[in-house]
């Protein structure tokens, strides 16, 4: 379970005043008890020691106090029974309750005894001795005659017994416990209040901060945060601000940039797509023308005729490649290219890729093979396959100086596996890497030899939309082999 730190703040503050009051009530209701509780026995005992002096005046200094009046006049809401015993005999007694008060034995002192009976409030009994008494007459001043301190030496043996009822003192108890309560109970709310206050000023604008960084990172970036605390707090949010402020500047930098980069994109893409569509229409009639110069159907040609006729078509044949490649990586750079998909044979496109690039093998004495596994036919884009495999074989026959070029179709483990190799130089494996990125070429831009860098980059990316991927494994001066795998071959008959 999560809590959130505003919960955490008033839990630990209510907490803490709750303990911190309940400490201080306990601490104070028992102090005030046992103060109260001093004072009441005080009092009683008092009043006992008053009484057993009246007594001891009446019977030994023969004062003429009537014990039976003493008695009755002791009886109060607070003292509910009197008795007063001598030599063993109850000489006088009065209750204002039923109790039963046997004689005892004197004590040496003034005893004292808290009884809480069950059906009555607590009371005090106390039994005060009158021989006791004797001494305290003497010490409050009063002067013994030889003759009483005669009569006191012949022996005083008796007590005075008084009930003292803690009614009055424990309802004074259960006042002030009630009036802790309340205090404290105000002291809980009054902490309640402090704590709200004090989230309210210490971590109220943390909240804040967070709630507005949060929602820049949602993408809100024209939030700002406004705090006033005066801190550092404060001082937080005013950096975030200005940070807030450099990124947003710094995006509409980048969106402007990226927005004219896309335009500048757009009209470089729609430059080459026109441009090769263009320069293609009057090739196809150059090179149909050339091809009927050489095939001698209405001229008679020399030799040299023949010769640039030939130069015409081979010159005409790189650039229908090239334009070829410009105008489908115009067209896959505008995310425009699709499949097509039919059934092919895949014997038919090598066949076809090969024938048309014999005559360039031919010319320079290179070899020119396939191994295609009979029967094995793919479910795929047609003229983009035969696109992959013209110029992986055009780029073999055009960097390969002797020994020859080869393609290798079979079914391999549910994939069609392609692979052309040739006995050229080899590529540097630092070379590799970006071999395929458009406009690369092994040699940087001033390789000699036709070729914009274009073949390969246009190879990968249809390899990519047919669903496989191409790579290259060359050493250097030993050849190179390109390969492919396109998934769903089938083989029929
Ligand atoms: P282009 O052939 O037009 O330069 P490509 O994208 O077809 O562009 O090839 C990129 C570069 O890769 C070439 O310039 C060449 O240096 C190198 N390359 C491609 N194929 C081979 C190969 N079969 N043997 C050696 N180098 C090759």
């Amino acid at each position: 379970m999560r809590i959130s730190l505003r919960y955490k703040f008033i839990i630990a503050f209510i907490a803490f005043t709750g303990l911190l009051t309940i400490t201080f009530g306990m601490v104070a209701t028992q102090r005030l008890s046992s103060q109260l509780k001093t004072q009441y026995e005080r009092h009683a005992a008092q009043l006992a020691q008053q009484t057993a002096e009246d007594v001891l005046e009446s019977q030994i200094f023969a004062v003429g106090h009537d014990l039976k009046l003493l008695a009755r006049n002791l009886l109060s809401e607070e003292v509910f029974y009197a008795q007063i015993v001598l030599d063993g005999q109850v000489l006088a007694q009065e209750t204002r309750y039923d109790v039963d008060l046997p004689v005892t034995s004197e004590p040496d002192r003034l005893e004292m005894n808290e009884i809480t009976p069950s059906y009555q409030p607590p009371y005090l009994d106390l039994i005060q001795p009158l021989e006791d008494a004797v001494d305290l007459l003497a010490q409050s001043g009063h002067t013994l005659t030889p003759e009483d301190q005669k009569r006191v030496e012949s022996g005083i043996h008796g007590y005075v017994r008084l009930g003292f009822s803690l009614k009055q003192r424990d309802q004074e108890v259960q006042r002030e416990t009630l009036l802790l309560t309340a205090l404290g109970l105000g002291l809980m709310v009054l902490g309640i209040l402090l704590a709200w206050g004090l989230y309210r000023a210490i971590l109220g604008p943390i909240e804040q901060l967070s709630v507005t960084v949060r929602d820049f990172g949602q993408g809100k970036t024209y939030v700002r945060a406004s705090v006033n605390s005066g801190d550092e707090i404060e001082a937080l949010a005013n950096e975030f601000n200005t940070m807030a402020n450099a990124i947003e500047y710094q995006r509409d930098v980048l969106r402007r940039t990226n927005e004219e980069l896309e335009r500048a994109n757009r009209v470089k893409s729609n430059f080459l797509a026109t441009m090769s569509h263009e320069l293609r229409t009057p090739l196809h009639s150059i090179l149909g023308y050339t091809s009927l110069l050489r095939a001698e159907v209405r001229v008679k040609l020399n030799d040299s005729g023949r010769q640039y006729a030939k130069a015409i078509e081979r010159a005409g044949q790189h650039l229908l490649i090239l334009i070829g490649n410009l105008l489908q990586f115009s067209k896959l750079e505008a995310g425009a290219e699709r499949l097509q998909l039919v059934e092919v044979r895949i014997a038919e496109v090598v066949h076809e890729v090969l024938e048309s690039q014999r005559p360039l093998a031919d010319e320079k004495g290179l070899r020119l093979d396939a191994e295609v596994e009979p029967g094995l036919t793919l479910q795929t884009d047609a003229t983009k396959l035969k696109q992959v495999l013209l110029n992986l074989v055009n780029n073999g026959i055009k960097y390969t100086a002797q020994g020859g070029v080869q393609v290798l179709a079979e079914s391999r483990s549910g994939y069609a596996y392609f692979a052309v190799s040739d006995t050229g130089p080899g590529i540097a494996p630092e070379i590799q890497a970006t071999l395929f990125d458009p406009f690369t070429r092994a040699a940087g831009p001033d390789q000699p030899g036709d070729g914009v860098g274009l073949g390969l980059a246009v190879a990968k990316r249809y390899v990519e939309l047919m669903g496989g991927s191409l790579s290259v494994e060359s050493e250097v001066g030993r050849g190179s082999t390109f390969r492919f795998s396109l998934p769903s071959p089938k083989r029929t008959a």
